[in-house]
């Protein structure tokens, strides 16, 4: 029998980890405890959240390293043969790449579009590359907020890319935006309307987008989605002065452009870097996230007191049947949560 410390089987594997264990783990780039880090952080366990936070704690010091870039489109759009191709790509040329998504029908329904592990079957197998479904229970705040602690893990693993996939519907876009870095909008050509299923704001978060399938039968579809797109961008403010958004064309499917796709992901990191705004976005988004966690505790602090819970129903009613103003039913719930009049 070999010895527990040279080669921990699975039974080993899974004792309670300590806080040590996990830091040590992660930033060894151990992806087994990594994954074990991952669960800890996604337990809604008091205990686990205490300890994961302790955890975050040690290893906020050793996170920001990666790229971070998110990917969105339809279902259909390709998302899953992109990232497979692109990350075995990155794989191939030295890079670790970790790839984690944000489903919100996982949050309603408990299944899911995304997430699905075995979509990806050439990178789940890969060693330089880690793949994490998106956490199945919660409201969209939660799992948005235990991704970004999850991508935080990855970074201190080592991760020198992490892509963050979430499907094109508008729910969850402004999340991922507000933890990426660079937001890849993936689009089909060859469907009539190029602007198919993929809402107008969800387009103006784009710093890069491109049109899949321009493949076969579909590359002048492809080449024509991709001037009706280029358009249509021109007229759209952009996010940041140092960058206006790209459109470009690719086959996930033959692995056509996605190197000129990729040198593109690079150039808006070096354009955002020279001209200050990398860091600058990445400050924003932190203070932002703070705020929002702020916002999401007061907001359920506000609706569970009791003095707010007594009059709420009241109230709502009152304001549907035209019977008191919007504003002066919101201060009479503050006044009940304990907030002063003006
Ligand atoms: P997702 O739902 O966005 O993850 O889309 P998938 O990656 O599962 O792809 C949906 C379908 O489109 C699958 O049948 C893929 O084989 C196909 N597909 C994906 N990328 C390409 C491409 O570049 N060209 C062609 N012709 N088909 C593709």
């Amino acid at each position: 029998m070999p010895h527990p410390s040279i080669k921990p089987g699975p039974a080993a594997r899974r004792r309670e980890l300590s806080l040590k264990d996990y830091v040590d783990g992660v930033l060894a780039g151990d992806r087994v405890t990594l994954g074990r880090a991952i669960t800890l952080i996604e337990s809604t366990l008091p205990a686990h959240e205490e300890l994961a936070q302790q955890l975050l704690l040690q290893l906020l010091p050793h996170t920001g390293q990666s790229l971070r870039v998110g990917i969105t489109g339809v279902p259909g759009a390709g998302k899953s043969t992109f990232i497979e191709a692109m990350g075995s790509r990155l794989t191939k040329g030295g890079k670790k790449v970790a790839v984690l998504a944000i489903d919100p029908s996982s949050t309603v329904t408990g299944g899911s579009i995304l997430g699905d592990k075995t979509r990806m079957a050439e990178l789940s197998a890969d060693t330089n590359a880690f793949i994490r479904p998106s956490p199945s229970a919660g409201t969209l705040g939660g799992v948005t907020r235990k991704t970004r602690e999850t991508l935080l893990a990855c970074e201190a693993a080592g991760f020198d890319v992490v892509v963050i996939e979430t499907v094109g519907t508008g729910q969850s876009e402004t999340a991922v935006d507000e933890m990426v870095d660079c937001f890849l909008v993936l689009m089909v050509a060859g469907t009539g309307d190029e602007l198919q299923g993929i809402k107008r704001g969800v387009l103006e978060l784009a710093d890069i987008v491109a049109v899949n399938k321009a493949d076969g039968d579909n590359m002048e579809r492809a080449a024509l989605a991709k001037s009706q797109l280029e358009t249509g961008l021109h007229y759209m403010r952009p996010k940041v002065p140092s960058w206006l958004p790209k459109v470009v064309s690719c086959s996930a499917r033959d692995g056509t452009g996605l190197d000129e796709l990729w040198c593109l992901v690079e150039k808006h990191r070096q354009a955002l870097v020279n001209a200050g705004d990398f860091a600058t976005r990445r400050q924003q988004q932190q203070v932002r996230w703070m705020w929002s966690m702020v916002n999401g505790r007061l907001q359920s602090a506000l609706r569970e007191h009791p003095a707010v819970v007594e009059r709420v129903v009241s109230l709502e009613s009152a304001v549907a049947g035209g019977k008191v103003t919007a504003a002066h039913a919101a201060e009479q719930l503050l006044l009940a949560f304990g907030v002063k009049a003006r």
